[in-house]
C-alpha cells in the first residue's frame, strides 16, 4: 500500500519537556511527520542538534544573542536559521498541518496567536495563553478555523470524555491533582522548603516553572481557569480532586449519574500522541496502565489552607476580566524569583495576592481584547509583582 504524505508539524518550544516528548513520538513513527519549524528559548546548541536530527526546514531561537551560534551550527545543512521573539512568531505563522504550542509562560501567547490560520490544528500545551488571554485567543482560533486540542493531561482527558452533543447534561468537570511534593508537608514546614525540594515532583518530569506551580497548586488553579475557557461550564461546575497516583487524569459528571474518566500512566506522550493522531487513535510506545499492579486509587479534597495559590486562582476565575492575566503574570515573576533563590516558597502566594490587591487600586481590569492589551496588562502586573518581591 502507498504510505500517505507526511504530515507537516511545527513545534514551538521544541527543547522543553513537552517539545522533546513530541519529538520522541515523531521518532517512533519514521516517515509519518515532516518537521517544518522548531523553536527554542535560548539553547542554540540543542535546537540545532534537534533541527538536524529531525530535518527541520526552519529553526528559530527566541534569544537574539544566540543567533550567531545557531547560524554557525546549521551552516551547510540547508536549514533556515533565525532569532528573536518576532522571528519565533513569524515561524509559527508558516503554513503547516499541526502546531504543538509548548513554550512556557506568557511568552507563548504571541506565537500561538500567530500560528492560528496557518494550521488547521493547534495542540496547546501552553496553558498560560488560555489563562492570560483565553477569550481573545479562542475567538481568534474560531475566526481562523483552527481547531484547538488540549495537550494538558487533565484537559486532554476531559476532551476525550466530554460528549459535545450532551453538553447540557454535564453537571461537573473535575481536574485531578497529584498534590505535588508537599502533599503531606505540615504547614509549619512549608516556609522553609527549598527550590530543590520543590523541583522534585513525585509523578511528572516537567520544566521548572510548571514543576514549581505543581508544588504550590497554582498549576491546578491555572488548570481550572484553562478548563473554564475550554468547556461550556460555569465556575460552580468546576472542581479539583487530589489523586496522588495520577492515573485518573480528568472526569466529567453527567446528570444521569454517569461519571466518565480517562485513565493512563502519567506520561505526557499519551495526551500528546492523542493530539498528533486526532481524530484517529494511533499506538504509542507508552506502557499500558496495569491497574492490578497499582491496586488502589485514592482521592481526597485539596487543602486550600496550606496551598493558598489554589483559592487565589479560583477567586481570579470567579472575578474574570483581567484578573486571571494578572494572576498569571504575578505568578511567573514570583516563580522566577523563587527559582533564583530570591524569595521563599510561601512568598509566591504572597506576591500573587499582593499584586492582585495593588492593581485593583489602580482601577480598571478589563478582559484583554487584543494581543496589545494582554501584553500591556501582563507587563503592568509584572512591574507590580516585581515591586512586591
Ligand atoms: P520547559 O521549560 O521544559 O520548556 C519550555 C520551552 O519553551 C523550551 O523549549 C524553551 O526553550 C522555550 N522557551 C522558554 N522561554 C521562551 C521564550 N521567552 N520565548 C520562546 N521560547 C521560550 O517547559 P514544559 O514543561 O515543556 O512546559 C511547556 C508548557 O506546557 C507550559 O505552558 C506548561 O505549563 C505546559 N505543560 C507542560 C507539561 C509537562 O509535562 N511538561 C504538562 C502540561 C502542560
Ligand atoms: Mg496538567
Amino acid at each position: 500500500s502507498v504510505s500517505p504524505a507526511p504530515r507537516r508539524l511545527s513545534i514551538l518550544g521544541a527543547t522543553g519537556s513537552i517539545g522533546l516528548n513530541t519529538l520522541d513520538l515523531v521518532a517512533a513513527e519514521p516517515g509519518r511527520f515532516a518537521i517544518e519549524t522548531l523553536t527554542a528559548g535560548r539553547n542554540a546548541r540543542q535546537l540545532a542538534e534537534l533541527a538536524i536530527r529531525f530535518s527541520a526546514r526552519v529553526a528559530v531561537v527566541a534569544d537574539a544573542a544566540a543567533y550567531a551560534e545557531l547560524r554557525d551550527r546549521l551552516a551547510g545543512t540547508g536549514i533556515e536559521a533565525a532569532a528573536g521573539a518576532e522571528a519565533v512568531a513569524d515561524a509559527a505563522a508558516r503554513p503547516t498541518d499541526i502546531v504543538v504550542s509548548a513554550i512556557v509562560g506568557f511568552a507563548g501567547l504571541a506565537p500561538s496567536l500567530a500560528a492560528l490560520g496557518a494550521t488547521p490544528v493547534l495542540a496547546l500545551a501552553n496553558k498560560e495563553t488560555l489563562v492570560s488571554a483565553g477569550p481573545l485567543f479562542l475567538a481568534a482560533a474560531q475566526r481562523a478555523g483552527t481547531r484547538i486540542l488540549p495537550v494538558d493531561s487533565e484537559h486532554n482527558a476531559i476532551f476525550q470524555v466530554f460528549e459535545a452533543g450532551n453538553a447540557d447534561t454535564v453537571s461537573e468537570v473535575i481536574v485531578t491533582a497529584s498534590g505535588g511534593p508537599f502533599l503531606r508537608t505540615p504547614k509549619s514546614e512549608l516556609a522553609a522548603v527549598t527550590r530543590d525540594m520543590a523541583l522534585r515532583h513525585p509523578k511528572w518530569r516537567m520544566g521548572p516553572k510548571i514543576t514549581i506551580d505543581s508544588a504550590t497548586l497554582m498549576n491546578k488553579g491555572l488548570e481550572l481557569i484553562e478548563a473554564y475557557r475550554l468547556y461550556p461550564v460555569s465556575v460552580d461546575q468546576l472542581s479539583v480532586l487530589v489523586h496522588p497516583q495520577s492515573v485518573v487524569h480528568g472526569l466529567v459528571r453527567y446528570r444521569d449519574g454517569s461519571l466518565l474518566a480517562e485513565l493512563g500512566v502519567p506520561d505526557m506522550r499519551t495526551p500528546i500522541g492523542y493530539c498528533l493522531a486526532w481524530p484517529e487513535r494511533r499506538p504509542t510506545t507508552v506502557k499500558p496502565l496495569d491497574l492490578s499492579a497499582i491496586g488502589s486509587l485514592t482521592f481526597e479534597a485539596p487543602d486550600r489552607d496550606r496551598f493558598p495559590c489554589l483559592p487565589l486562582a479560583e477567586a481570579a476565575m470567579r472575578r474574570g476580566d483581567g484578573a486571571p492575566c494578572v494572576l498569571n503574570a504575578a505568578n511567573e515573576v514570583a516563580v522566577e524569583a523563587f527559582l533564583a533563590g530570591q524569595i521563599g516558597f510561601l512568598d509566591i502566594a504572597r506576591v500573587v495576592e499582593a499584586t492582585l490587591g495593588k492593581i485593583d487600586g489602580e482601577g480598571g481590569l478589563s478582559e484583554p481584547d487584543s494581543l496589545a492589551a494582554a501584553t500591556e496588562l501582563d507587563g503592568r502586573a509584572r512591574k507590580i509583582a516585581s515591586a512586591c518581591l
